[in-house]
């Protein structure tokens, strides 16, 4: 039984969470045979000077709980689309639609394209398979580009503290085709809009 031993350990090791934060807070994590039972913040940082307030403890309610969501059933581990536009999609295809036009079909027509973003905030996301995910989110971008102009895509992607080469990826995927980059801090939104241009540090 996992649980009776929810508050063993038989080893301790050093980590951080890779949540899109910076990933930069030192943990020690306690492991069960093989499993992850929870977590407390390390409180060894190098001293910083006297006039200058120490590091520790330094973590989030986030990192905190994130042994528990390693191992949870509804951790999303799959492509989700939601319901409706899956549908609709699935049928343009089925027709034998090129996929851009198929976007465009769904998209361009008033009553489809109520159907799926009214339904935003009500849940109803189907499992589907990367390729199809990755058909979907091509085909509207070449669609927006073609009827709106490519400063019309907007993205970001992954703090670069968290996964360099997916950041660098977005990043420049988004600054070739002429879209606009926004900064990852909008995503996670952990920090004040643009308070890293006035302070010059994160933390
Ligand atoms: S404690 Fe919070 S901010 Fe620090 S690494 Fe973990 S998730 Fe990120």
């Amino acid at each position: 039984m996992v649980y009776r031993k929810r508050w063993q350990h038989d080893k301790i090791v050093r980590s951080t969470h890779g949540v899109n934060c910076t990933g930069s807070c030192s943990w020690k994590i306690y492991v069960k045979d093989g499993i992850i039972t929870s977590e407390t913040q390390q409180t060894d940082y190098p001293t910083t000077d006297a006039d200058f307030p120490e590091y520790e403890p330094r973590g989030c309610p986030r990192g905190a709980s994130y042994s528990w969501y390693t191992y949870s059933p509804v951790r999303v581990k799959y492509p989700y689309v939601r319901g409706d536009l899956y549908k609709m999609w699935k049928a343009e295809m089925d027709e034998g639609q090129n996929p851009v036009e198929a976007w465009s079909n769904i998209t361009s027509d008033p009553e489809k394209r109520a159907k799926y973003v009214n339904a935003r905030g009500k849940g109803g996301f189907v499992r589907a398979s990367g390729h199809e995910v990755c058909e979907m989110i091509g085909s509207a971008t070449i669609h927006t580009i073609k009827k709106y102009g490519p400063d019309r895509v907007t993205g970001f992607s992954p703090i670069p503290a968290m996964s360099m080469v997916s950041y660098a990826g977005g990043t420049r995927f988004l600054s070739l085709i002429g879209g606009t980059i926004l900064s990852f801090y909008d995503w996670y939104a952990d920090l004040p809009p643009a308070s890293l241009q006035p302070f010059r540090l994160q933390n």
